[in-house]
């Protein structure tokens, strides 16, 4: 689960076997939940434990929750009205995403307290750059995604139904017990695509707000707008992988589109949430100049100066092993594009030790927050200014 950072997707419908080129002993080695155990010892717990003791049924009952939103239509088919595919769905099927299946003309989602993958991650990692800084997030996952991307790096848990993973069931208070346990800041839905665990992430936010836990969301944000607006009031900060700037782009290589993603962008400005977001520069593909001018530009003019916009760096994956990895000369000119259009937080991704991982002060210009990869040095940040000139950092610092 290292490299890029952003989570692509496509699943593989109706397909009961392991992912096709994996074996499968050695993915679930890979990325089951026992890895949990592993990494909770680099958050600093300093021992093993078997976090998760609450055994998978063989049935999926446990997993089952009504879909929160949908259109009944005759003859027992219902329309999802999740996300801006709007998947039509006879009874006994499911939607694009694999996860969510009409039972007799009721919708149902079939991955609710499904987690497939759980890590203790840096909220750099994800990436985050302003919320929470050198804190931890306990990050999890459930099968499935509603969009198809060429350079996913998550494919072996985001292009499969849920029967095709192990899963554990870890309901929502057991989540944020185990935040708490590990000392977690957040609750980061993450690695597939956490829309399409939608209800499970609202419950499991609830959960964690009540234990003093935030919830930060990594998402592609193919998402419609009322269940957006309904998502924003239970977390606390969401970054958005805009995939490109340009239709063809999401047509081609997303199996998706880049209007919904633009309008979810204005909806959270509109909400007042707290986003960042993150493009992955692909050579050849989104990597022109003036794709970077028009992307800069819009974010500034529809968003404002002060949303992060982190310009990543692509490494081969999945479908697209036959491109390069992203000339560090492009990412600085993305970023060299970005700050001449007046924004004031451009990073770089996945280039550890470039000075463009650092946030500045865009008044002072002094390091407000020191970061060398996913670690922070420093924090130069007083009750949301910078604490050297008094000027305000956008951001969740507390
Ligand atoms: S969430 Fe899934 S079922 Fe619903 S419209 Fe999107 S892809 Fe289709």
């Amino acid at each position: 689960m290292s490299g890029n950072r952003d989570c692509d997707t496509s699943p593989r419908r109706g397909v009961s076997s392991a992912p096709t080129g994996v074996d499968r002993r050695a993915f679930l080695k890979a990325a089951s939940l026992p890895c949990l155990a592993a990494c909770a010892g680099w958050a600093g717990a300093g021992r093993a434990v078997p976090l998760l003791a609450l055994p998978a049924s063989e049935s999926d009952a446990q997993f089952i929750r009504e879909a929160k939103f949908y259109e009944k239509l005759p003859y027992k088919k219902i329309k999802c009205k999740l996300c801006p595919r709007e998947c039509v769905i006879d009874d006994k099927e499911r939607g694009y995403c694999g996860v969510r299946e009409n039972r007799g003309g009721t919708y149902f989602t079939l991955v609710h307290s499904r987690v497939v993958t759980a890590h203790i991650d840096p909220i750099e990692k994800k990436p985050f750059f302003h919320f929470l800084p050198g804190t931890v997030a306990f990050s999890i996952a459930t099968a499935g995604c509603n969009v198809n991307c060429k350079m996913c790096q998550n494919w072996e848990i985001s292009q499969v139904r849920p029967e095709q993973v192990r899963s554990t069931y870890v309901p929502p208070p057991r989540l944020a017990d185990l935040a708490r346990q590990y000392q977690c800041a957040s609750l980061a839905y993450t690695y597939s695509e956490p829309v399409i665990f939608y209800e499970f992430m609202v419950d499991a936010a609830e959960a964690a707000r009540e234990n003093g836990v935030k919830s930060a969301v990594v998402t592609g944000g193919y998402i419609q707008a009322d269940p957006l607006k309904k998502l924003c009031p239970h977390v606390d900060a969401i970054k958005v992988d805009l995939k490109a700037y340009s239709e063809k782009f999401y047509k081609e290589v997303v199996n998706g589109e880049l209007k919904p993603v633009l309008e979810a962008l204005v909806t959270l400005r509109k909400q007042n949430m707290w986003a960042e977001i993150v493009y992955l520069v692909i050579p050849t593909l989104n990597d022109g100049e003036q794709e970077f001018k028009g992307l800069a530009r819009w974010v500034k003019s529809e968003l404002g100066p002060d949303v992060p916009l982190h310009f990543s760096r692509f490494h081969p994956e999945y479908l697209l092993k036959n491109l390069p990895p992203t000339p560090l000369e492009t990412l600085e000119r993305a970023k060299a594009i970005a700050d001449a259009e007046g924004l004031h937080y451009v990073y770089l991704g996945n280039v550890p030790g470039h000075p463009a991982e650092k946030t500045y002060c865009p008044r002072c210009r002094r390091i407000v927050v020191d970061r060398e990869g996913f670690s922070v040095s420093a924090v130069n940040i007083r009750k949301g200014k910078c604490q050297f000139c008094q000027e305000p950092i956008a951001g969740v610092w507390t």
